[in-house]
């Protein structure tokens, strides 16, 4: 077992990490309050390879692997949570696209995301009547005049606004198809399909400088040649995407959680009471002892996931484990950093309050909490 980094991995880790503090850290708050789309931020990861890290040179990624991708993901969301969703999305649509794209949609697509033409890409699976249960869909594609018509709204989609291309699931017209996870179909819908309408941006809690919309088809015609991988294959296809993009989320969380850990250290070393920085308490060490420790085991899940994942072995149940256990330790360590800050960590002149509303999320999408711990336990219970 080799705990070292590669030469590739901590290149990229750097590059993240430089990046973060001098384009992200500066102005998270302000992306934050304003709930402004970070289009710039992004373009400046497209120039560095992070919009395809585990994306094939050929179509323009790093071809870096899955722990770089990890890596990477940690360190823009220590910098800004926001970017970090909006940059974890476009990965995995840029994967999915790789694995399962023709050539010519590979070719089309997969550039435009890893570049930055496209400001992001986005993954239309969530319908409003079905989150968990994606199998529920109601969205209807049926075949007309050589190619699909879309019928349906989804809800929660991150980018949706401003996404070149999404993929979107729809519940496809063969026989077979009429109830649950058999019989859906990906397809690759442009910006600006007619029949595609963006409805109203939602007003969230945290990550507030991501755009989240629901989406509306209405007769929204899309060609033969825009079905994502085999028709009525859609499920495999959105469970494959999903469980790379539990590693993305269980990394999102630890950026998170380290950012917070250390606006707690720092806060705890400047701040007197008593007449000497609370660092000196134990109360406040044994907080910081448990986050570092937690955060450390969080870490070391998503990474072990992550390199399960590049090396090609079964990873579904560790990227579960991974997205669980982080992202419900990282709302422990932003909670207790924001404790850490007595008062001021209760309003905006400080950034954990930022971190305890950014976090949160983290534990309801791509697979609520829940959902992880039936994964989990359906893999022992085999
Ligand atoms: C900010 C944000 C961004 C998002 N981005 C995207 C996106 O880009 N694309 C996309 O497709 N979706 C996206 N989502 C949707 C997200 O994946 C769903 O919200 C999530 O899957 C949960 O679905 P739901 O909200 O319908 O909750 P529900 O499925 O209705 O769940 C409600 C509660 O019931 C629990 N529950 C449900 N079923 C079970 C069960 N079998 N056993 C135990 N408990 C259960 C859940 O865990 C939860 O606690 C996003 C959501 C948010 C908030």
């Amino acid at each position: 077992m080799d705990f070292d980094l590669t030469e590739t991995q901590a290149l990229i880790q750097k590059t993240a990490r430089d990046y973060a503090n001098e384009r992200l850290v500066p102005v998270a708050a302000e992306l934050d309050r304003e709930g402004r789309f970070p289009r710039e931020q992004l373009r400046g990861l497209a120039e560095l390879g992070l919009m395809g890290v585990n994306v094939p040179a050929a179509l323009g990624g790093a071809e870096a692997g899955v722990v770089s991708y990890a890596l990477a993901m940690m360190e823009i969301a220590r910098g800004c949570a926001s970017t970090a969703v909006t940059m974890a999305v476009s990965n995995m649509v840029g994967e999915v696209i790789a694995r399962f794209g023709t050539a010519a949609q590979r070719e089309r697509h997969v550039p435009r995301i890893t570049g930055g033409e496209y400001a992001a890409a986005a993954f239309a699976l969530s319908e409003p009547g079905a989150g968990s249960d994606p199998g529920g869909m109601t969205t209807e594609a049926v075949r007309r005049d050589g190619g699909f018509v879309l019928n349906g709204a989804k809800q929660w989609i991150t980018s949706g606004e401003q996404a070149g291309v999404m993929v979107v699931w729809a519940r496809t017209d063969s026989a077979e198809a009429r109830r649950g996870p058999r019989g859906l179909s990906a397809f690759l819908v442009e910006a600006g399909t007619p029949g595609l309408r963006v409805g109203k941006h939602e007003d969230k809690l945290g990550l507030r400088a991501s755009n989240t919309v629901p989406l509306v088809l209405e007769d929204c015609f899309i060609p033969e040649d825009a079905l994502l991988g085999e028709l009525d294959q859609g499920f495999r296809v959105a469970m494959m995407a999903l469980d790379g993009g539990r590693i993305g989320i269980g990394a999102q969380s630890v950026g998170i959680a380290t950012a917070a850990l250390e606006a707690a250290c720092a806060y705890a070393l400047e701040r007197k009471q008593f007449g000497k920085p609370i660092a000196d308490f134990q109360a406040i060490q044994w907080m910081i002892a448990d986050s570092r420790t937690e955060l450390e085991a969080a870490r070391l899940l998503v990474l072990r996931a992550a390199e399960r994942k590049e090396r090609g072995v079964p990873f579904s149940a560790e990227a579960a484990m991974a997205k669980v256990f982080a992202s419900e330790a990282a709302g422990r360590i932003c909670d207790r950093a924001l404790q850490v800050h007595g008062g001021y960590g209760y309003v905006r002149d400080y950034p954990v309050e930022r971190h305890y509303r950014d976090v949160r999320v983290t534990r309801i999408y791509e697979g609520t909490s829940e959902v992880q711990r039936t994964v989990i336990a359906r893999a022992c219970l085999r």
